[in-house]
């Protein structure tokens, strides 16, 4: 196998080629786009950005009235990232003028930078599957073979939803296959599932004048954490806050879904206690993702939680030059599901194969430390650690 050092001619459809790329990053969503950001940033040029879909593409398939919960404002000139920024001096809130972007927007802005930055996008590329052999990472996809020293997986959670999880979830609508709740047909919800999600699908609804019930195992509205990892955004507490939320959503905590059944036009949800709930209209799945992961599962050691096991430099303990970016990172008990979060990590990422092709990384890392994109010290970001 020759190993060609030229930069990779990207943007067309080329099928099986015999270039050897410093670095395959699979998905072009915020993770593969910003960690791609940081890898020109540190100097590394020989790489190659790989897509299904097209840039932003999970972002762009959002039900179309689903808008950010984190806010964006430009913050950057005190020395604030953004937060919804994946890199040093970018501003959604700033580009956009627009403080919770909905998915289509925000594709645009991932689209713009793509474009700005001149990355290599190679789109309607499907990965079908990653193996290493010969110290060379093969990847296969539905147009040909790619070869690389290092693959970052950033394939992100949203095109994975998690279905089957109970009897008749099949018969069920995930929030992921919503194009816009207003066009939704009936008028009587069941949404299983009361997270981020459920609550946006719930005010949705609400805010159409339609009716919501909402059922969750747990309690996520209760949670008293302070991370939103695990309790709901202020956002979403704002938005249950509203008179028609109040209204036409009613809340059923820890209560968990056994079934759902059809029986002619009427769906009819049973709970684990053995209460009925019925309705003409089809529920609504609101009960997360699988994530990517799971596809490169044979390359990673798992966690007890099935995530993957990284190494302090997110990279497989397993096979070498894998590395994983995006909201499946996790170290210990810490949570990297927001992109202000696992944008912490591109620098880590960005630096280690960086010094592996012998480039000098230290500005890079001082730029990237002083704006708080290289979070190396995972002892002190716990969600209730005031003086960090
Ligand atoms: C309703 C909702 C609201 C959210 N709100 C916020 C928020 O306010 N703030 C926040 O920080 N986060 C929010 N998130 C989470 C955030 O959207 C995700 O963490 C983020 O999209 C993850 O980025 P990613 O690049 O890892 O994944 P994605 O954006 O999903 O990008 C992955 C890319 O990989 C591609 N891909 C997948 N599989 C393959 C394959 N096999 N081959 C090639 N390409 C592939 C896809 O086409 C896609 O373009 C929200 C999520 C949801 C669902």
């Amino acid at each position: 196998m020759a190993t060609d050092t030229e930069s990779a001619n990207t943007d067309s459809k080329s099928g099986s080629s015999t270039e050897v790329y410093d670095v395959i990053v699979v998905g072009a969503g915020a993770a593969g786009i910003g960690v791609a950001i940081a890898l020109t940033h540190v100097g590394v040029e020989n790489f190659l950005i790989v897509d299904r879909g097209t840039v932003g593409a999970s972002f762009r398939s959002w039900p179309a009235e689903t808008r950010f919960l984190t806010p964006s404002f430009p913050s950057n000139s005190i020395g604030m990232l953004d937060l919804n920024s994946i890199g040093l001096g970018i501003s959604p809130g700033f580009n956009m003028r627009i403080e919770h972007p909905t998915g289509q927007e925000y594709a645009d802005h991932l689209q713009s930078l793509a474009d700005y930055f001149e990355l290599p996008v190679r789109e309607e590329t499907d990965v079908i599957s990653i193996k290493k052999s010969d110290e060379l990472f093969h990847v296969e996809t539905d147009d040909g073979t790619l070869f690389a020293n290092n693959v970052i997986w950033a394939a992100g959670e949203y095109q994975y939803p998690s279905l089957g999880e109970f009897e008749g979830s099949d018969m069920c609508l995930h929030t992921s296959s919503i194009q816009k709740y207003g066009e939704l047909e009936g008028d009587d919800f069941l949404i299983i599932g009361g997270y981020e999600s459920g609550i946006d699908a719930a005010y949705h609804v609400a805010m159409n004048g339609k009716n919501a019930r909402v059922f969750d195992r747990n309690l996520p509205w209760g949670e008293e954490s302070s991370d939103p990892s695990v309790s709901l955004s202020p956002y979403s507490f704002e938005r249950m806050r509203n008179e028609k939320f109040g209204a036409n959503v009613q809340l059923f905590p820890e209560t968990s879904v056994e079934s759902v059944v059809r029986n002619g036009d009427v769906y009819s949800l049973t709970t684990e206690d053995g209460q009925v709930f019925s309705s003409n209209t089809q529920p609504i799945l609101a009960n997360g993702f699988n994530g990517s992961h799971v596809f490169v599962a044979h390359l990673f050691e798992q966690r007890e939680d099935g995530f993957p096991s990284l190494n302090e430099r997110d990279e497989s303990t397993i096979v070498p030059g894998m590395f994983l970016c995006g909201p499946s990172v996790r170290h210990d008990g810490h949570i990297f599901c927001f992109i202000y979060k696992f944008r912490q990590r591109f620098g880590i990422v960005a630096e280690t194969i960086a010094s592996s092709l012998g480039l000098e990384t230290d500005e890079f890392v001082a730029a990237y430390k002083s704006w708080g994109m290289y979070l190396d010290d995972l002892s002190c970001c716990g969600q209730e650690c005031l003086t960090c």
